[in-house]
């Protein structure tokens, strides 16, 4: 399969779109992560991505689909591929359309109070780049990762005016993708009101949209 996840900062791309890959069996990818890794390694893309994340704007589009077109060339992506974070910009889609069009796009829609209260209690692993939340996905020792006991920060752009700057920047060059992919007739809507939905019953809910049986 290969499945699309895009929805605002904050709707939950990042948690479903991570548990389902095991689940349909294909890569997860996630954009913000491979440009996260590449800052904190002082790679030369991470030098030239670093600024833009850190305040909230998009990477320019011709280092961003680099990175994808050489990441699904590994041989994991034969199956397909699940992105979190990719495209984000209508260029960025028409790009995907050439290399491997996505069968099916996931919308995760949720009201803005809702994004701005979840970002602002978002921490994650210094170390291995887990994503906690104080409000549905607890570490169980405060500020420790789970997994590795690395520490848990707030990410660099989760200051008030990096969030105003990346909605904006959702609002401006993602929001138009979502009509693009609606008239291609691919588009499945998942929509979350809830403030501590767990994110196994959102894999659930998605599940069901998708029309997959676990
Ligand atoms: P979020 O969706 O919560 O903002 P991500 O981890 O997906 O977080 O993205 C973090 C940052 O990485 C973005 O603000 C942007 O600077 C950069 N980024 C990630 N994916 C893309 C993309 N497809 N195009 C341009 N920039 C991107
Ligand atoms: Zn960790």
């Amino acid at each position: 399969m290969r499945l699309v996840v895009i929805g605002p900062p904050g709707s939950g791309k990042g948690t479903y779109a991570s548990r389902l890959s095991p689940i349909l069996k294909v890569p997860y990818i996630s954009t913000g992560d491979i440009f996260r890794e590449n800052i904190s390694k002082g790679t030369s893309l991470g030098k030239k991505v670093e600024k833009f994340l850190n305040s909230g704007l998009l990477v320019p589009d011709d280092i961003t689909i680099e990175v994808v077109k050489k990441r699904l060339k590994e041989p994991d992506c034969k199956n397909g591929y699940i992105f979190d974070g990719f495209p984000r910009t209508l260029k960025q889609a028409e790009e995907l359309e050439k290399i491997a069009s996505p069968d099916v796009v996931l919308y995760l829609s949720v009201p803005e109070w809702l994004l701005i209260k979840r970002i602002s209690s978002r921490v994650i692993c210094k170390n291995c780049g887990k994503i906690y939340n104080l409000l549905n996905v607890k570490p169980k020792k405060e500020g420790i990762c789970d997994v590795c006991e690395g520490e848990l920060i707030q990410r660099k752009d989760e200051t008030p005016e990096a969030i105003k700057i990346r909605l904006n920047e959702y609002e401006k060059k993602t929001k138009p993708i979502i009509e693009y992919y609606n008239n291609k007739g691919i588009l499945k809507i998942f929509s979350n009101d809830k403030l501590d939905l767990k994110p196994e019953e959102g894999v659930k809910k998605i599940l069901e949209i998708l029309g997959v049986r676990k």
